[in-house]
């Protein structure tokens, strides 16, 4: 059966750009760009040239892209001036690219209130863009604002506004959901509806996510007959956002009943890069991905229960709905209280211990991760502190030094210049390479100190500390459990100048306590993994 093309329509750096807090530069535009060419998107909208510096000058130089068309977006003229004369227009059909997405309205009740016009003036300001969008050459787009509730209000005038956007040329008739508050089976039936005027190989989807609903709605407008489906990545917009492409494009991909019908940009292997495509977009926002996103979360494929686990392990389609590979992403055993024998056993394989099953220590290990559970350690992001847990459970480790003491002093005064600092001081005494050392330090808080009074301590014997930083430092306050007092849960993330990085976790009544023992499983652990033995 030969497959119907689905073109896929990115629009993360013009609807995306509107989210709050989010602002790109124009290199951070280049490199999602290039990105979503990357992967197989068909269409990527740059922007709205002339509306602000940023897009003036993306379009002004634009990335050379292998397969995507890059995407002016505009308004419709202005009532009142020839498109010929809209410095607005003329700034998005002049910009460089390959081809024009203009909005307009489709809803009586905007073409009244807002623009404060005949509803027939409203069609020939459609009429008129559009076909200057079609003579600067290139795709021309309409982006039908509001569609659906200008279809529940006045089915007919939406719809002739639509026909004067396809008898001026358009291209691509783009039904927008701009205020997100339709449901899937009111989409399914109005695309049903428009198909019979417009046939579907003209319609697009935009939906926003008012009602968490905008990925449902464009499967559902996909299933209803339209071939073009819009969207962000990481459903970023404004207000609840837009539909999310990297919920739907593993959808369309991988699920039968839209994989064995249509054919996408995105091939199978390319598909394989989507977890990274939506973590590359975090990290350029500078902000944490949800754990819990869809087909690229890092719990996507997190399997805690015991039973669970024990399952996966004979066939991951137990607990798993496609293979984590496909995505790009990764299977995850977690450690927990319901942590049965298998669980701990798949958690270190994947740590790299290889271990026989009916190890007589095992069950043990077992008892010790419980009970260090009950007491406030939590190992599912803390895998370097299982490790050092499970190798001393199962085949003892080496001591590579021994605290004897230490004492942390904080100070906090104005100092000559007027100024208000805080300092803190560290004293340590340890037991290392046969003897002991005392070494004192400063930092700029009490953890600080110490991490650097007891590295002075021990680089003499074990050089290879000299290279690592902690780079993330959490602190958990638990709630006090039956009464007993609260204690407190550290979690560090060191690196080291090889790129590598592991996390380590501390539990203690005291911060300052909680903090050694994290500390303390990180630089043990920089040791093991360099190979030290004792
Ligand atoms: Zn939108």
């Amino acid at each position: 059966m030969t497959r119907e093309r689905l073109y896929l329509f990115d629009t993360t750096l013009r609807d995306g750009a509107q989210t709050q807090g989010v602002d790109f530069s124009v290199p951070d535009k280049r490199h999602i760009a290039q990105e979503l060419d990357r992967i197989g998107i068909d269409y990527v909208e740059g922007g709205w040239p002339g509306a602000n510096p940023t897009d003036t000058t993306f379009f002004a130089g634009p990335p050379a892209f292998r397969h995507a068309k890059l995407i002016a977006f505009g308004m419709t003229k202005r009532s009142g001036r020839s498109a010929a004369n809209d410095p607005g227009l003329a700034a998005v059909l002049d910009a460089k690219s390959q081809g024009s997405c203009l909005v307009g309205k489709t809803w009586d009740f905007h073409v009244m209130l807002v623009l404060g016009i005949s509803l027939e003036e409203n069609l020939t300001l459609i009429k008129e863009s559009i076909a200057a969008a079609v003579a600067r050459g290139g795709e021309a787009l309409f982006d039908a604002e509001h569609f659906f509730d200008g279809y529940k209000a006045n089915a007919d005038y939406a719809l002739r506004c639509l026909k004067a956007a396809e008898a001026a040329g358009a291209r691509w008739l783009v039904l927008c959901d701009t205020n997100g508050g339709t449901l899937p089976h009111e989409v399914e039936r109005i695309v049903g509806e428009v198909t019979k005027h417009v046939p579907g190989g003209k319609l697009g989807i935009h939906a926003h996510n008012d009602t968490e609903n905008a990925v449902a709605n464009s499967l559902a407008a996909i299933r209803a007959g339209v071939r073009q489906v819009q969207g962000t990545l990481n459903g970023l917009g404004e207000r609840c956002g837009n539909a999310n492409l990297v919920s739907l494009i593993p959808t369309l991909v991988l699920k039968p009943d839209y994989a064995t019908r249509f054919e996408t940009g995105v091939s199978v292997e390319e598909l394989r890069h989507l977890t990274h495509l939506s973590h590359l977009l975090d990290e350029l926002l500078n902000r944490s991905s949800n754990r819990h996103a869809a087909y690229v979360g890092a719990s996507a494929f997190a399997h805690k229960g015991g039973l669970h686990v024990s399952a996966v392990e004979k066939d991951p389609r137990t607990y798993e709905h496609v293979p984590p590979e496909s995505v790009g992403n990764q299977r995850h055993i977690l450690v927990s209280d319901q942590a049965g024998r298998s669980n701990i056993l798949a958690q270190l394989r994947e740590a790299g211990i290889a271990i026989d099953p009916k190890h007589p220590k095992l069950g043990r290990l077992l008892e010790e991760v419980k009970e260090r559970e009950f007491q406030g350690y939590a190992y599912d992001g803390a895998e370097a502190s299982f490790e050092l847990l499970a190798r001393r459970a199962l085949d003892g480790m080496p001591e590579f030094f021994r605290l004897q003491s230490f004492r942390v002093l904080d100070e906090r005064r104005w100092n000559a210049r007027g100024e208000l600092v805080t300092l803190s001081e560290a004293t340590i005494k340890v037991e290392v390479g046969g003897a002991t050392v005392m070494t004192v330090a400063e930092g700029n808080g009490p953890v600080n100190a110490l991490d650097s009074a007891l590295r002075k301590a021990l680089i003499p014997v074990f050089p290879e500390l000299e290279d690592i930083r902690l780079t993330d430092y959490k602190v958990r306050i638990l709630t006090p459990q039956e009464g007993t007092k609260a204690v407190t849960r550290v979690m560090i993330e060191t690196s080291d100048a090889k790129g590598d990085s592991w996390s380590t976790v501390g539990v203690s009544a005291n911060v300052i306590d909680a903090s050694y023992n994290a500390l303390y499983d990180s630089l043990v652990y920089k040791l093991w993994r360099s190979g030290r033995r004792s």
